[in-house]
Order: C-alpha cells, then structure tokens, then sequence
C-alpha cells in the first residue's frame, strides 16, 4: 500500500474510532446522568450543539433573506459561504436519500451561488474579470495549443473558443483555457482576477466555486452534445450576461 493509500485508510479508521468513542461516551453520560461530571459534560455538549444549531440556522436564514430580496448582506457572506459548504455533503446525503438526482442539486447549488454573487452587485473593470474555459470546449481536431497561449487560436468558428475570444476582447476580459483544476489555479494565481466566469460541468464547477473560496465564482453549464468531456457546447449569451452583470453591478 502507498503512502498516500496508507494516510487516508488511516484517517478513516481514526474516524470510526472517534464516531464510537463518541457514541459510548454519551451512551455513559446517559447511564450515569446522576453523576456531576456527566452532567457537566452533558450540558456543555447541549451549549455546543444550541451553538452550532443558531449558527447553521442564521446561515441558512441568511441566505434565504438574500434569495428572497435580491440582496447580499456583505457582514454575512463569510458566514452564508461557510454554511453552504459544510452543509454541502449532506444535502447530498438528503438528496440521495430522498431519490432526487445528484446532477439535479449540483445545477441548483451553481444556480444559488451564481444569484448570491449577482447579489454582491460587484461593480469590476474588465482586467478583472476571468473567462475561464474548458478544454473540451476546444474542437478536438483543432491543431493549436489554446491552453498556452490564447493567442493561438485562429477564430475559425469550428468551436466556441473564438467566440469567446471575440466576447473577451470586446469587455477587456481576461479568457484563460485550463485542462483542469491544477492550471485553473495557476491561472488564478496569474491574473488575481475579482470575479470569475466559469464553463464547465456540474460536477467540475461545484468543486471549482468550493475550492476558490471567497472569490466569486459565477459558474456557466456547459453543454454536451457529444457526451462529456468531448468537443462540448456553451450558451455564448449566458457568458454575456455574467460580464455585463460583472461589469454594471448584477
Ligand atoms: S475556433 Fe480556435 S480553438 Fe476552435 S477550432 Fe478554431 S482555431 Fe481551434
């Protein structure tokens, strides 16, 4: 076993040991609720619990607040951003158990977080703004390398990525191509864009706005006529839109 195998096969067992450890301490604090210690340790677990319930419960107030009145409240976007990921998992655990489909609540978080930082009503010059495409989105017979150098590709019309260029150049954004997260970041890294503009799938933009943080992200469902990852489509409108609410404020 590797390394790397070894670390995480370790992690999870020190998981389960916690998760029972921690079932047999309240199964003896039950038991044994007379005893003073016990009842200390039970309440201060109650205070931790009230504590995590009111601040889950403010976030997702919040973010209901925010839907319902098109408005971001700027001293709770720290607080709305943490919720909705730690939650994130569960929802799906929910989500799953309740047979709704997987795809169904990554296409509704995109569409809750992209409305939570339309709400921003983030005012940005176009330096400052990101396209950032996927490769797939490139024809894949296409013979220029379009991840290098943007530069590259010869805006023949047999796929998107010259319609983007066009679009790019037109509100002095900044189009980057990225093969995947790792040159993504690099990308991000570059550029220190303000805002973002993101193609890809449902899976791939959930893990994209999870992993950029506070940065907004607004993410853009690619199309795949094709199947995934090969030569795929995007509504070149719906990336016009993102980059006039960008550039105007939402
Ligand atoms: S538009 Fe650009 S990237 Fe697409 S096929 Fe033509 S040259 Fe290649």
């Amino acid at each position: 076993m590797k390394i790397k195998k070894r670390v995480y096969v370790g992690l999870l067992g020190g998981s389960l040991l916690f998760l029972i450890s921690a079932i047999l301490l309240l199964w003896y604090l039950m038991v044994n609720h007379n005893i003073v210690l016990s009842q200390v340790i039970l309440i201060a677990l109650t205070i931790i619990v009230a504590g995590l319930f009111v601040v889950f419960g403010t976030g997702i107030i919040a973010i209901i607040i925010m839907i319902f009145k098109s408005k971001s409240i700027p001293s709770l976007e720290i607080l709305t951003k943490t919720v909705s990921d730690i939650l994130f998992p569960i929802t799906l655990m929910v989500g799953r158990f309740l047979g709704v489909q997987k795809e169904k609540i990554l296409s509704s978080y995109i569409e809750v977080n992209n409305f939570l930082v339309m709400a921003k009503k983030l005012v940005l010059p176009g330096e400052q703004i990101m396209i950032l495409a996927p490769h797939c989105l490139q024809n894949a017979d296409c013979p220029f390398k379009i991840t290098i150098n943007i530069e590259n590709c010869r805006e023949c019309g047999k796929c998107k990525i010259g319609e983007l260029k066009k679009l790019a150049r037109e509100y002095n954004a900044v189009l980057k191509v990225a093969t995947g997260g790792t040159l993504a970041r690099k990308f991000i890294k570059e550029v220190k864009p303000k805002g973002i503009i993101a193609i890809a799938c449902e899976r791939d933009l959930v893990s994209g706005i999870q992993d950029t943080g506070s940065l907004p992200v607004v993410g853009i469902l690619n199309n795949r006529p094709f199947g995934p990852c090969y030569n795929t489509d995007v509504d070149l409108e719906l990336v016009k839109n993102a980059l006039i609410a960008f550039k105007k404020g939402g």
